[in-house]
């Protein structure tokens, strides 16, 4: 059983599968005080999540996003991708979610050039049904693999990302890049906290130093995927530059491939604290729009 913080979390506003109302009754029967919804470069979820938060007290709704990044190239390496996670944004200023629809557009234009890739592969895909798996918010890869799956060219959403999707994969696109610094300090200026996702799948600790210039002020530590070893060395990182340490599943829903639950890792209750504290230094702060 899991319960408390949950600093991590996804709905049909972007990859996830459940639709906001639904993933808040599932954290709630989950014993989840502290939920963040936290899509990818869409917040589209949240006046929804709110309403139906109001129903389950004592869970509380942190309004946040997940904002996909291109880290720069290493030589000789493919870019890796590094997802920086907001939470207490503006999330209604408009300004905000205009940078947001340019970040969506973005995708969609990326998912009609991976279609093009993987006709040239033998499996012609139409970007249509891509978009018609995503109800709101972000096309994205997983939607992509889906209709792979449909299709019959892979067996699983992870063969697709293993053979073709991953970045330096034969189907890969890259994005349009936004860096993660400049995420970090979009995040500032919508007077959020920024906070660096998994770092331990993306594998770039060198590139914290930056982020810790441009105004990140958390790791995410305590994370499905992050061994023992993972999360106390990013936990020493927190400490080492003054940062708060935050945690979550990344839930996506049932059918997703992913299997840790709302709730799950355990991520102490007084990290919620510690989040409030960083809001309310980073609205003091927050650099003019
Ligand atoms: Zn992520
Ligand atoms: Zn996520």
């Amino acid at each position: 059983m899991g319960g408390g913080v949950d600093l991590h979390s996804h709905t049909t506003a972007s990859d996830g599968t459940l639709p906001p109302r639904e993933l808040v009754r599932e954290a709630a029967r989950r014993g989840v005080r502290v939920l963040a919804v936290t899509d990818h470069d869409s917040t589209d979820g949240l006046a929804e999540a709110f309403d139906e938060a109001a129903r389950w007290p004592p869970l509380q709704i942190v309004p946040g996003l997940e904002i996909n990044c291109d880290a720069d190239d290493r030589s000789g390496a493919a870019a890796a991708e590094v997802h920086v996670l907001g939470y207490c944004v503006d999330w209604e200023a408009a300004w905000f979610q205009d940078f947001l629809s340019g970040q969506r557009a973005e995708r969609r234009a990326r998912v009609t050039r991976i279609a093009e890739r993987l006709a040239t592969l033998g499996m012609p895909i139409d970007p249509e049904e891509v978009f018609a798996l995503v109800q709101e918010g972000a096309a994205g890869r997983p939607h992509v693999a889906r209709v792979m799956v449909k299709h019959g060219y892979v067996k699983s959403v992870r063969e697709a990302f293993d053979k073709y999707l991953r970045a330096g994969g034969p189907a890969h696109v890259p994005r349009k890049r936004l860096t993660p610094a400049e995420a970090v300090a979009v995040i500032r200026r919508a007077r959020g906290v920024p906070v660096l996702a998994h770092p331990g799948l993306a594998d770039r600790d060198d590139v914290i130093p930056a982020l810790v210039r441009a105004g990140l002020m958390g790791i995410e530590c305590y994370y499905p995927e992050h061994s023992a070893a993972q999360t106390s060395h990013y936990l020493a990182l927190c400490r080492e530059h003054g940062l708060l340490a935050t945690g979550g599943s990344d839930y996506h829903g049932p059918r997703t491939g992913r299997t840790a639950r709302p709730g799950t890792p355990a991520v102490p209750m007084d990290v919620w604290d510690a989040l409030q504290a960083c809001a309310a230094s980073a609205r003091a702060t927050a650099p003019g729009v």
